[in-house]
């Protein structure tokens, strides 16, 4: 794997997403300069977060986030690299940084499946996958949790949501998602997973029609949160 991994970086070098330096055979896709850099969101942070976003709505029962996402640091980076120019080994890595980190608190939630929160088939086009996805695929490498990836649907395109406030984020991803009535899902825990967290709006709709659909417990994850 090694001889390989070096012939490979010599005709294809691998570049770090972060600081764009020249990986070497050691490394996986974040340099060992920036992978240290990657803020971690406490405990307590994460407490008074699942407050503030998801408590007053009782449909999500519990979130987790790895990283705080601050303008043109290394997760901005990195999450940028993985989206805009189609690096989904990245958030294959991610989903492995989730499950390693955070393992202990997604357990104790008894996941049955997770569900990446889905792009319109338009955006997904466009873009050419959907990185929560791959993001999922990479917990579920270490995890062994099933994903439920075609079950939710966005049916209706949203704009982009960076300029709006928490109640036009509410209103703007109203009735945007559809779940196929499924029988898998009735009674099951379903992990919610997408790559940044920011008011919650989009998770909390995802997890009301999964209720409606019959599900048991909805629960959240992120790759990262605005500082
Ligand atoms: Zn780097």
């Amino acid at each position: 794997m090694t001889r390989i991994q070096k012939f490979l970086d010599f005709f294809l070098p691998r570049i770090c997403p972060s600081c764009k330096s020249q990986l070497d055979f050691t490394e996986e896709v974040i340099c060992r300069k920036c992978l240290p850099r990657l803020k971690r969101v406490s405990e307590d942070i994460i407490f008074t977060e699942f407050q503030d976003k998801f408590k007053n709505d009782r449909i999500i029962s519990d979130f987790t986030s790895l990283y705080y996402f601050e303008k043109d640091k290394e997760v901005h980076n990195i999450i940028h690299e993985f989206k805009y120019n189609g690096k989904f080994r990245i958030g294959l890595y991610l989903g492995a940084l989730i499950a390693c980190n955070l393992e202990t608190r997604i357990r104790s939630w008894n996941i049955d499946y997770i569900f990446p929160v889905p792009l319109h088939h338009l955006r997904r086009s466009e873009r050419g996958f959907n990185q929560s996805y791959y993001i999922a695929k990479g917990i579920k490498s270490q995890l062994k949790i099933p994903i439920a990836a075609n079950l939710l649907k966005r049916q209706r395109f949203t704009d982009s949501q960076t300029h709006l406030s928490i109640i036009e984020r509410k209103e703007n991803v109203k009735d945007a998602f559809l779940v196929k009535k499924n029988k898998i899902i009735s009674g099951k825990n379903i992990l919610l997973l997408d790559d940044v967290i920011t008011t919650g709006a989009t998770i909390s709709e995802c997890g009301k029609v999964l209720l409606k659909a019959g599900t048991a417990k909805i629960y959240a994850a992120s790759v990262a949160i605005p500082q």
